[in-house]
């Protein structure tokens, strides 16, 4: 069974170069990956999706449309809601026939080794929405699936950034309770050993904290914000046990080839762990 890779991360951490440069390294082991990409808003993607929102749904349609059927489109217009509820809106219309492409995946299912999944820009419209519960939820019951976060490596050195991000991944870890991987991009820029000392080192990351000015107040005393990151990264240090983290370069292809070890990896994990949760929610 082919497995399914879903790529998320936050808009500009180089998730549209991820799925190129691992779609050029499938193509180039003879491998060529199925991809789905549920982005409408999306103006140019550097590689042929095999199904598209964006032939199904035409974004800028929805968008007049949407503004136009709102009750509150003078809101829509004055306080310009228009593009995210346009996404949504795409979104939903696409999900209310995921199950034709469903099966159009199912059919290829033979055939190829990869499907790749392609979300939104905008991070949040895919892991907050039901639609994309709904999305993830019907592919992980069909196929062996895995979530790829990206993570922009160069602009998360900052302790306190590096924990709000390493949060929001385990918020989505916690909703769709799949095998994770957590993908530090742009190592060419900047290398991730720091955050993967960070996350095996609780001390190391508490010292990072404590160099960052404002930790503590003017008697030396933890400040508030540093006793919260203090207690959040309990809470992190159980989260990081449930996950792997590789680091890649999406310009130069580097680090690829250990994605998919992790990509492997996790296939084991969603039969033995997925697979039964699941069973018994039947
Ligand atoms: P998306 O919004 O997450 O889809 O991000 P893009 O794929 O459009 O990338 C955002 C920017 O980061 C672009 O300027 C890319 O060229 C750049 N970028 C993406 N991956 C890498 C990488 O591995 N290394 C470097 N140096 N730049 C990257």
């Amino acid at each position: 069974k082919p497995m399914v890779i879903i790529t998320i991360g936050m808009a500009g951490a180089g998730k549209s170069t991820f799925v190129q440069q691992i779609n050029s390294y499938l193509h180039a082991r003879d491998s060529p990956p199925y991809i789905l990409n549920l982005d409408p808003a999306v103006a140019n993607v550097p590689f042929e999706p095999n199904i598209d929102i964006r032939d199904t749904i035409n974004y800028s349609e929805v968008m007049k449309q949407s503004v136009a059927l709102s009750p509150c489109w003078f809101y829509a217009v004055k306080y310009n809601l228009g593009p995210n509820g346009g996404i949504l809106t795409a979104l939903n219309l696409f999900t209310t026939k995921f199950d034709q492409v469903l099966n159009l995946v199912e059919k290829r299912a033979e055939t190829v080794d990869y499907v790749i999944l392609d979300t939104p820009g905008q991070i949040e419209i895919f892991t907050w929405s039901a639609s994309g519960a709904i999305i993830t939820d019907a592919v992980a019951s069909s196929l062996p699936t895995v979530v790829a976060y990206i993570i922009d490596t160069p602009r998360t050195t900052a302790p306190a950034t590096f924990m709000s991000n390493m949060l929001y991944a385990c918020s989505i870890l916690y909703k769709t309770k799949l095998p994770f991987i957590l993908v530090f991009n742009k190592t060419d820029v900047q290398p991730h050993d720091f955050a993967l000392e960070w996350m095996h080192d609780f001390e190391a990351f508490q010292a990072a904290l404590a160099a960052h000015k404002g930790t503590t107040d003017e008697d030396g005393e933890p400040t508030y914000m540093n006793s919260l990151m203090n207690s959040m990264s309990l809470v992190l240090d159980e989260f990081y046990q449930h996950l792997t983290a590789v680091g890649v370069s999406s310009v130069t292809g580097d680090g690829v080839k250990e994605f998919f070890e992790a990509v492997e990896a996790s296939r084991v994990e969603y039969q033995n762990e997925y697979l039964p949760e699941l069973e018994r929610a039947r």
